[in-house]
């Protein structure tokens, strides 16, 4: 923990708010007790979790029992982890937490009234409570999420695929928005395994889906399908968009450099363009993308076929 720092800024907004009696959103108060009973307590309860939301509410509401606050935040830059309880306050103690060198995030103690030496004592003596808890939840997260990636590519696997297509699904429905799918095979990647070896295969395959990454705006919706195959979903997108945004994934696979011994070699894909119909299943719709991806392959590959 870093030694914490104070700072004064005047928040007009929430002053006046206090003026006219608005008391803030300070949780129900939990009977008061000492340090020591506290930290007993907050030990036992922070471990019934992996949930860090769950772990910081419940820290942040039993903290309370001891220093008032107006407010917690905490954010954990390096996994996109951001979390706000409570509203604000004008004076704020930051810590930056680790344990054994390794970062757990970045908390911040806000409040409309200074802290007291004291206070900031006691907060630092049961941050010391929160490390063990909050660094296995954040291990438990990242878990999670790499059960939900392919390895080789970083792109979703096949189980986070088939969640988030029923969860688009099911969104286009209830919104009545329209969703499009885009099922996308290296061509002839059977040959570049052949003439230049797996690891070779591999490494291509790394590079077409970071181009596919970074070619659309939303990364979470590329997903690893099978050995050669990925699937993108468009949310919210027609069918002209989507066969636009498939072009462009296939100009950005042709443009990609990947060279061997010196020499750039050929990579092209071939896509098929499914767009949701009323009252269409998950299955049905990777079924007409799947034959569409078939036509294209037909028709000559490097190139994108729309599903009837
Ligand atoms: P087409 O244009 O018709 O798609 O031809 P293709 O050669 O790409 O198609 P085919 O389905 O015959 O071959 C796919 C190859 O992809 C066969 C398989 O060995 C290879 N493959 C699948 N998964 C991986 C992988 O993870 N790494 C590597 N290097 N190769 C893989
Ligand atoms: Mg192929
Ligand atoms: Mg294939």
């Amino acid at each position: 923990m870093s030694t914490p720092s104070q700072s004064n800024t005047i928040n007009f907004d929430a002053a006046k708010l206090q003026r006219l009696g608005f008391p803030g959103q300070r949780q129900p108060s939990l009977k008061p007790v000492t340090l020591i009973e506290l930290r007993r307590e907050l030990a036992l309860q922070l471990q019934t979790t992996l949930d860090i939301e769950r772990i910081l509410e419940l820290f942040y509401r039993q903290v309370q029992r001891l220093v008032p606050l107006d407010a917690l935040s905490y954010q954990q830059a390096s996994s996109d982890l951001r979390l706000e309880l409570g509203g604000r306050g004008n004076h704020s103690a930051g810590y930056r937490l680790s344990h054994e060198g390794e970062y757990l995030g970045e908390l911040l103690f806000r409040r409309n009234q200074r802290f007291s030496d004291d206070e900031l004592a006691q907060l630092e003596s049961l941050l010391a409570s929160l490390l063990f808890p909050l660094r296995n939840a954040l291990m438990y997260r990242a878990a999670v999420q790499n059960a939900l990636r392919d390895g080789l590519t970083g792109t979703g696997n096949r189980v986070a695929m088939e969640q988030s297509l029923e969860r688009e699904v099911e969104m286009a429905r209830r919104h009545l928005q329209p969703l499009s799918v885009l099922m996308l095979d290296i061509d002839f990647f059977k040959k570049i395994n052949d003439e230049h070896g797996h690891h070779t295969g591999d490494e291509v395959l790394r590079a077409v889906a970071s181009t596919l990454k970074n070619t659309l705006r939303n990364v979470d919706m590329v997903f690893r399908f099978g050995g050669e195959e990925f699937l993108v979903l468009l949310s919210n997108t027609q069918r002209e968009a989507a066969a636009m945004v498939g072009e462009r994934l296939r100009m950005a696979v042709m443009e990609l450099q990947y060279l061997v011994q010196g020499r750039a070699l050929d990579v092209s894909i071939s896509l098929g363009c499914a767009t949701l119909l009323a009252g269409e299943s998950s299955d049905s719709l990777l079924r007409r993308a799947d034959n569409a991806l078939y036509v294209a392959k037909r028709e000559g590959r490097n190139r994108l076929a729309l599903a009837g």
